[in-house]
Order: C-alpha cells, then sequence, then structure tokens
C-alpha cells in the first residue's frame, strides 16, 4: 500500500502556473460540511470575501463571483458589455491572447488583432494608432492579457490603459489570470474596465472560482450589450451579491478556502505580496542566466508569476521531465510552437524563498548530470541567492 512512490508523490511541489500550492489552513478551511448557500452564515462570508476581493481589486467596484475557472469569467467580461458585430481591438502575444481572440469570434464579434512575437510584450502604441484610425468609433473593447502565462510576458497594461484613454471611450477588458495577487494591478487607478481572474492562480486555492470586477463604465455597456447569456449573466450575480448571495448554487467549499486565503493575503498585505513575486521573479531570472540558459521573454518585461526558458542545445521538455522524476517538482512545459523549446517555472500564489531557491538547483543539477551546465555546479543557486538578498 504505502509503496515509495506514493510516499513520493507526496512531497510533489507544483511550480506551474495553475494551480498553484495551496496553504494548508485553506485546505483545512474547505474540509468542513457544507453549509446552505441561503443561511445567514453564508451570506456572512459572501459579504466578507466580496470585501476581501474588492480591496485585492483595489477598486470600490463589485467583484463577482463564478463558479468555471477563469476562462468563464473572461467569457463574461465579453458577453456581458459587448453586442454582435462589435468591433474590438484584441492583444495577442501568446496562448491566452489567442484565446480572447477565440473567445471574442464566438460571440461574432468583429476582431482587429494586435500581434507582438511570442517572448516580445504588446507595443501600446499599436493600440493607440488603431484607436485614432477609428474616427467614427467603431471600437467598443479593447481586450488585453496582463501577464501573458505561455511566453512569461508581462504586457505593460498601465500604458495601453493610458493610451486607449487618450483617445476613445472604449472599454478596457483584461485578463488579469496571473497578474492579480502577483504584481500591482489597480483597478479603479489604471481604469481598467473588466479585470477577470481565477482561483487557482495568486488566490492560493484550488481551481473552481473565477473572478470579474467590472467598473461602472462596464455596467454601462452591459445595459445595451445583447449577446446570448444565462449562467454568466453577471446582472443577476451583481443583484445576489448586493444581498451577500449568489444566483445560483456556488461553490460553497471554495468560498471557505476563499474567505481564509484572502485573509492570508490580507495579513501579508500588497505591498509585501509584489515585492515577494518580484523576488521571486529576479531569482529564477538569475539563476537561469548564471547556468547558461536563456529566459524566454523580453528583457525587462518578465512576469512576476512565470519565468519561461529557453534552453538553446537541450531539449527543454527533458530538463523538465528529469525535474519531476529525479526532485517531484513539477514545472511547466513549452505550449504550441514552444513545446521542447522552453519550459516554464511558476512561481506564483503561495510560493516562497526557499521554493525558488529549490527550483532553480534542481534544474541546475539536471543540467550538470546532462552536462549541458555552461558555469561552475553551484553558481545558479549563488546567482539566486544573491537576487532573493537584494530584493528582501
Ligand atoms: C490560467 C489562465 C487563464 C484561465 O484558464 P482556465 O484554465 O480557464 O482557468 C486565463 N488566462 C491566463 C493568462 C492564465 O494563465
Amino acid at each position: 500500500m504505502f509503496d515509495k512512490r506514493s510516499t513520493v508523490k507526496e512531497k510533489l511541489t507544483l511550480m506551474i502556473p495553475g494551480p498553484t500550492p495551496v496553504p494548508e489552513t485553506v485546505l483545512q478551511a474547505m474540509g468542513s460540511h457544507p453549509i446552505g448557500h441561503r443561511s445567514a452564515e453564508f451570506q456572512a462570508i459572501v459579504e466578507r470575501t466580496n470585501q476581501q476581493l474588492q480591496w485585492l481589486h483595489q477598486t470600490t467596484n463589485d467583484v463577482m463571483v463564478i463558479t468555471g475557472s477563469g476562462t468563464a469569467a473572461m467569457e463574461a467580461g465579453i458577453i456581458n458589455t459587448l453586442s454582435k458585430g462589435d468591433k474590438v481591438l484584441c492583444g495577442d502575444n501568446g496562448k491566452f491572447g489567442e484565446r480572447w481572440v477565440k473567445v471574442a469570434k464566438a460571440y461574432g464579434l468583429d476582431v482587429e488583432v494586435i500581434k507582438a512575437t511570442w517572448g516580445q510584450p504588446l507595443d501600446p502604441e499599436a493600440f493607440q494608432s488603431s484607436l485614432k484610425a477609428d474616427t467614427n468609433n467603431q471600437i467598443k473593447a479593447v481586450i488585453v492579457t496582463h501577464s501573458e502565462t505561455s511566453t512569461g510576458v508581462l504586457n505593460d497594461l498601465e500604458a495601453i490603459s493610458q493610451n486607449v484613454k487618450n483617445h476613445s471611450q472604449a472599454l478596457i477588458i483584461a485578463d488579469c489570470v496571473t497578474s492579480l495577487g502577483a504584481c500591482n494591478v489597480p483597478m479603479d487607478k489604471w481604469g481598467i474596465d473588466v479585470v477577470a481572474s481565477g482561483s487557482q492562480k495568486g488566490y492560493m486555492m484550488p481551481p473552481g472560482l473565477s473572478f470579474v470586477a467590472m467598473s461602472q463604465h462596464a455596467w454601462q455597456a452591459q445595459q445595451n450589450s445583447n449577446l446570448p447569456k444565462f449562467y454568466l449573466d453577471l446582472g443577476a450575480y451583481r443583484k445576489a451579491s448586493h444581498n451577500n448571495s449568489n444566483p445560483f448554487t456556488p461553490a460553497v467549499n471554495l468560498y471557505f478556502a476563499l474567505e481564509k486565503s484572502l485573509e492570508i493575503m490580507q495579513e501579508e498585505g500588497l505591498e509585501e505580496i509584489f515585492r515577494r513575486h518580484a523576488r521571486h521573479r529576479a531569482a529564477a531570472q538569475a539563476g537561469m542566466k548564471a547556468i547558461g540558459l536563456q529566459l524566454f521573454a523580453a528583457e525587462g518585461y518578465g512576469s512576476p508569476a512565470i519565468t519561461a526558458v529557453e534552453p538553446k542545445d537541450i531539449d527543454a521538455e527533458q530538463i523538465r521531465k528529469d525535474v519531476k522524476k529525479q526532485f517531484d517538482i513539477l514545472l511547466a512545459g513549452g505550449q504550441d510552437h514552444l513545446k521542447g523549446k522552453v519550459f516554464r517555472i511558476g512561481h506564483l500564489g503561495f510560493v516562497n524563498d526557499r521554493d525558488v531557491l529549490t527550483a532553480v538547483s534542481a534544474i541546475e543539477a539536471t543540467l550538470e548530470s546532462r552536462n549541458g551546465h555552461q558555469g561552475k555546479m553551484g553558481s545558479g543557486v549563488a546567482a539566486a541567492a544573491l537576487a532573493i538578498k537584494q530584493n528582501s
């Protein structure tokens, strides 16, 4: 029964960009018996989590909670604010940008795609040019991914938002699934109209809940939106949420987890959370460079949630498999044409300095055993440790 394999499995460390590790106390909170979702006890949890979510989003707007994965929040953001045939500008520099394009097209929107090569950030100027050319205000929304998880690129959402606001009334709809809870996403200050996120990322929770925050501007658009919707009709969620309730049966036990995880986040504080993620990005980047591995994201645009690494002479998938097999650390692979070309180190959510240092050393040891280490064994760990020290 209790063979070696299962003991080893217990030690699995997730370093993928979702699901991310979950604190013990959050798991314990989930293990309680479900309670009635119309009870006063549950309403108190909804009231509290609503406030906590506003804190996390740095907003005074409502944050809607949906039972579903992050894509449900993305889809909800589109179908609640736009109408048939609306023209939208969609940023695409990776797998999740592509997903936005697919969702928008699935609902018959007229999509103009602003592309950047995978690994490069979206150019904020490109949005500006399209909006300037749109003299009769046909573009109703600008849709972008903040942290492009597939490539490890953090797009400059603040600059894009500013450029949009300078030239148009278009809504700004953002996938903040791997930026929220990792770096600063002040929704109100930046004027983001729709922010989509999911529980298995920065929230330090299992998968299952997704979140959509909408500005007043977005709620105005919602009044006229005619795209088909029922389960994801956010009007119903908003109405229910004002009564500390949900339109349908919510994932009650995930709410227990949500309350707990947001409490942990509030204890740490936003500034410290952002600093920790920035530190882990610095450590992962420094560690990889020191062992001769190239980073995939353009310099200066690395995501605080994930570092994509592009080994030149060794199959990335092989490194990933070795690290899993020998060290029980699960790294993410490359997606689509990046399969075998990159591996990705997730450092999002419930991750500490030790996790990052361990991952760097495991990758380093793997390279060493495959004779791919470009320097001296230990140089990666030394560089990562120094980066941790400098960013503490
Ligand atoms: C994980 C992720 C999503 C959501 O994916 P789901 O599988 O639907 O939860 C969306 N955007 C980005 C950038 C992500 O990393």
